[in-house]
């Protein structure tokens, strides 16, 4: 559950996240010595180091989904339906966030999501494919798929971003389906929040998991998608990380790539993902980059009372996270071997 946690005790965070550890307990045994921390690879150094270093398509063994929380079990499948054939990297992506999307139990992404304070369901996407081209939308209302919506504006357009009317007017002319994404469910839960909550700029306690997926595909190609409907009752025109390349997601096909979960605000300001990749091309491994990336923000921000947390995956096919506070998992998927949920480190203090 989310994660812009405002003003509240870090108990109330030990509580948010308790659902998610019992699933992990549940679910996880014996996963853990996978190496979420343990991650030994030798990490690149240099882009020439790199062309020399190109996994071939014997890379099974290296291929790899990783996503982020529950919700990135089935968008993992999904997505190694792609890869397990053969494909390509950014369709896998794409093919495992679109699952999330579509989804209505899910409250934090797509359809399904929960709306800003005025009611709308805002969403923001972006996607980065294994040839350093990316592509993005925000502030996108009325279509459920923007992670589609962003691989348009990648491959179709001279642009990067497109945002709100804009996002919208080229959904359409692209063939999307205008829909309304606020579910009876997101639609009371809003109004609940409306009685309780007052109107200002200041953000309470909300609830949100944006999914950020990121595939190596069996000839050592790295693609990402991130896909989210933001913040739950956030000011109209809000924003986040999850639509900002660099920000919510980062691909370099020659190191690795990495993506954010969180308060997106506490992202935006120290590029966490562009951080991680380039923390990563100096030879850390992903999750002593993921650590320093989350160190970024308690050094220089108030964290006490938000949740980031950061996955990624190297050249390699090395892996890693970390987080604020306990709570974060992420969906990890290799070789085709049975998906399993992983708890991220976090910061002890
Ligand atoms: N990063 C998302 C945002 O700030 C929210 C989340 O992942 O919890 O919009």
């Amino acid at each position: 559950m989310l994660f812009y946690l405002l003003s509240i005790p870090n108990l109330l965070i030990q509580q948010l996240m308790s659902s998610r550890r019992k699933f992990l307990n549940d679910s996880i045994a014996g996963t853990l010595s996978l190496g979420l921390l343990g991650v030994n690879a030798t990490v690149v150094a240099s882009s020439e180091t790199c062309a020399t270093q190109r996994p071939t398509t014997k890379g099974m063994d290296k291929a790899l989904v990783i996503s982020t929380w529950n919700h990135g079990l089935v968008a993992n499948d999904a997505a190694w339906q792609v890869i397990g054939k053969g494909g390509r990297a950014i369709d896998a992506v794409e093919q495992g966030v679109k699952l999330v999307e579509a989804d209505p139990k899910v409250t934090s992404v797509g359809y399904g999501g929960l709306p800003d304070r005025d009611g709308k369901v805002t969403l923001d996407a972006c996607i980065m494919d294994e040839k350093g081209n990316g592509g993005a939308v925000c502030f996108l209302q009325h279509i459920k798929h923007p992670i589609s919506v962003a691989r348009k504006v990648m491959d179709e357009t001279p642009h990067v971003i497109l945002a709100g009317a804009g996002a919208l007017r080229f959904a359409l002319d692209h063939g999307f389906e205008k829909e309304n994404l606020l579910t009876p469910g997101a639609k009371a839960a809003w109004e609940k929040w409306k009685k309780e909550a007052a109107y200002k700029p200041i953000i309470n306690v909300e609830n949100h998991d944006t999914i950020g997926l990121l595939a190596m595909d069996q000839h050592g190609d790295i693609a990402g998608a991130c896909t989210t409907s933001g913040l739950a009752y956030k000011m109209h025109g809000r924003v986040g990380d999850s639509p900002i390349l660099g920000a919510g997601l980062f691909v370099d096909n020659e190191v690795g790539g990495a993506t954010a979960t969180g308060m997106g605000e506490a992202v935006l300001k120290t590029l966490g993902s562009f951080l991680v990749v380039e923390l990563m091309r100096q030879g850390r491994t992903p999750a002593e980059a993921c650590k320093e990336a989350v160190m970024r923000i308690i050094k220089k921000q108030k964290y006490k009372d938000i949740q980031v947390g950061y996955i990624a995956i190297n050249k390699e096919g090395a892996y890693g996270s970390y987080c604020i506070h306990p709570g974060f998992n992420y969906a990890l998927l290799q070789n085709g071997k049975q998906g399993v949920m992983v708890d991220a480190d976090y910061y002890k203090g």
